[in-house]
């Protein structure tokens, strides 16, 4: 009994805990953008609008904090959502090879080239596995410098198509690969790279990994400091 009680104890303590550190995470992750438009407000006011370069540098800052602050938090509901179980999929077969051209087309990034596309099909999602790309290609881009390409292949092997998004950026450190899909987990360099320019909010990957669970897919990530980052997504065919 004693135990039972123990072991309840300390859920709810970890439970309190997590609790604290998301309200944390959240507020932090506010702050800043607050604290920019917050800036630009008051120097507007102070100096009106007649000054046409800083109008535009307040209005662009602006604009940017408040795209942050929406990416955040629809990436919080998502994540919410999943958690409370509210995030039905509808699963049916898809050409993958399909799916995937068309999304890198409607991506529109002259920097995204697909190298290799092999047909197979899979048992999916479509919108989900298309939101879960796009974590993974606004990474690659983000984390790269914009004269580097950034490849896609889709190939298959055995029962499985391998899909992989290839970057030549900042790479991480073999000890963060682990914890980059924890919600709000962003390394120092990514930090330092992405600070006042939209929108790195450390939940993209979090978002990816629910939808790959979602799909029995494996994510592997292979990366070199300074040499790039690849992202291996090994998905079950039908
Ligand atoms: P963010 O919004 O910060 O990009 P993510 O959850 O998508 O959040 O990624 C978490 C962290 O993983 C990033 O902040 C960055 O440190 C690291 N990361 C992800 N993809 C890459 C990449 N292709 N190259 C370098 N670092 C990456």
């Amino acid at each position: 009994m004693r135990l039972r009680i123990d072991a309840a104890r300390r859920r709810s303590q970890e439970s309190y805990r997590r609790q604290q550190r998301f309200v944390n995470d959240v507020s932090h992750e506010l702050r800043t953008p607050l604290t920019i438009i917050r800036g630009y407000v008051d120097l507007l006011e102070a100096c009106g609008a007649s000054d046409p370069e800083i109008f535009k540098e307040a209005v662009t800052s602006i604009k940017t904090s408040a795209q942050n602050m929406q990416n955040l938090v629809e990436s919080l509901l998502f994540l919410a959502r999943a958690d409370q179980g509210d995030q039905p999929l509808t699963k049916v077969p898809v050409d993958l090879d399909e799916l995937l051209k068309r999304f890198v087309e409607d991506y529109r990034s002259p920097r995204v080239q697909i190298s290799k596309l092999m047909p197979c099909k899979i048992f999916g999602d479509g919108e989900f596995l298309k939101k879960m790309f796009t974590a993974f290609l606004d990474n690659a881009l983000r984390y790269s410098p914009p004269d580097k390409p950034v490849k896609v292949t889709l190939t298959t092997e055995d029962n499985f198509a391998i899909l992989k998004f290839i970057d030549r950026g900042i790479g991480i450190a073999k000890e963060d690969c682990e914890k980059i899909f924890d919600s709000f987990y962003r390394t120092d360099k990514a930090r330092t790279k992405t600070e006042g320019c939209e929108s790195s909010v450390g939940l993209g990957l979090a978002v990816a990994k629910w939808i790959a669970d979602r799909h029995d897919i494996k994510i592997s990530v292979d990366s070199k400091p300074g040499e790039g980052s690849t992202f291996t997504l090994k998905i079950p065919t039908i």
